[in-house]
């Protein structure tokens, strides 16, 4: 994901892979042999794509919320799903969707993972205009009447929200890699202008206020990637790791820590940058488009309020 990141377009690497690398780990992880090998070896080599559909234009951070409905039919052989999912990266051009719907009851025990063919009948799509990520396509799906398969549930009925959870902590492990990658992005960008750019007779980085914003990003981001080192070192020494909520917190947590050095590198360096940190030509035109890509770093996969909340109850629930 970092090396990826080194593009500092995110909508390439999201266009890229985004979609697969959220939709595909729930059949890895809890389908069935046949699901496995009926698509995984056809996204391997490209021939097909997979995206996630959880958000909803109702229900986002409160996922148990979620409103789209399958209904099994009556000779029990496929579910007919109507509904909408919003902001679906990869949405528009994928093969599939991995779809939360509700099955059941309100919240949390009536939700089940659905695997929807896009080429369906009743299927729309939509792209979504966002400030950033352009080449992510974000995708609004409309789901009407849509008749899908009963093979196509992931693991049991009613027990997809676990299977959701489940997602969370690599999609937020590599939230928190790709932040700080951009934010070294953005550091690396503003370091060089003010070594070249002159005010006053001299370079940028003759003042010592100047300086000093290097100095504080510099803290941010190497304290930050320290951790998220030691929580990867534990994911993988620890036994069990996938199961602890103490990880789960410490990546709730350090991914939200990791968004707020992004606004912040990028913030800065938009700064040493001046009027060039906000044209889309010229020095910082870098660093102008991760200010608008970085957005979904802080909201997605988790919204900093949220995951706060929800580091400190993971924290609390092993006392
Ligand atoms: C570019 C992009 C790509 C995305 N890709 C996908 C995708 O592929 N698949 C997918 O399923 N989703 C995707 N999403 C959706 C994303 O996961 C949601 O935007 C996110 O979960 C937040 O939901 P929401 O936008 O509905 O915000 P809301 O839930 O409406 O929350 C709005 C704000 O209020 C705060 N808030 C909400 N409730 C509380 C509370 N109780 N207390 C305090 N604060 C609160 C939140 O932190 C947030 O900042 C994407 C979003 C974007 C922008």
């Amino acid at each position: 994901m970092e090396e990826t990141i080194r593009c500092p377009y995110t909508g390439v690497s999201w266009g890229l892979g985004g979609g697969n690398s959220i939709g595909c780990p729930p059949i890895l992880n809890f389908g069935t042999e046949e699901q496995k090998m009926e698509y995984l070896p056809r996204v391997h080599s490209g021939e097909i794509r997979f995206c996630l559909g959880i958000t909803e234009p109702e229900a986002g951070s409160d996922v148990a919320g979620i409103r789209s409905t399958a209904v099994l039919s009556a000779d029990k052989t496929h579910y007919i799903v109507n509904g909408a999912k919003k902001w679906i990266t990869n949405g528009l051009w994928s093969d599939y969707v991995t779809t939360a719907v509700r099955t059941g009851r309100p919240g949390i025990e009536g939700i089940s993972l659905l695997i929807v063919p896009l080429n369906a009948p009743g299927v729309t799509r939509r792209r979504i205009q966002n400030s950033g990520l352009y080449a992510s396509g974000s995708t609004y799906i409309g789901l009407s009447d849509v008749k899908v398969p009963v093979r196509n549930l992931i693991g049991k009925e009613n027990e997809g929200f676990k299977i959701i959870m489940s997602n969370f902590n690599p999609e937020r492990l590599s939230l928190a890699v790709g932040s700080l990658r951009l934010a070294r992005t953005c550091y690396e960008e503003a370091w060089r202008h003010a070594l070249t750019r002159k005010t006053f007779g001299n370079s940028l980085m003759a003042n010592q206020v100047i300086r000093a914003k290097f100095a504080n990003m510099t803290r941010a981001i190497e304290s930050c990637r320290a951790w998220v080192e030691q929580i990867v070192y534990q994911m993988q020494h620890q036994k069990d790791a996938a199961n602890d909520p103490q990880i789960g917190a410490k990546l709730a947590l350090a991914k939200v820590q990791a968004g707020k050095v992004l606004e912040m590198c990028c913030r800065e360096a938009q700064q040493v940058f001046g009027g060039l940190g906000m044209s889309k030509e010229g020095k910082g035109h870098i660093v102008e488009q991760i200010s608008r890509d970085l957005r979904v770093y802080v909201v997605g996969g988790g919204s900093e309020e949220i995951l706060d909340d929800l580091g400190i109850r993971l924290m609390l629930s092993k006392l």
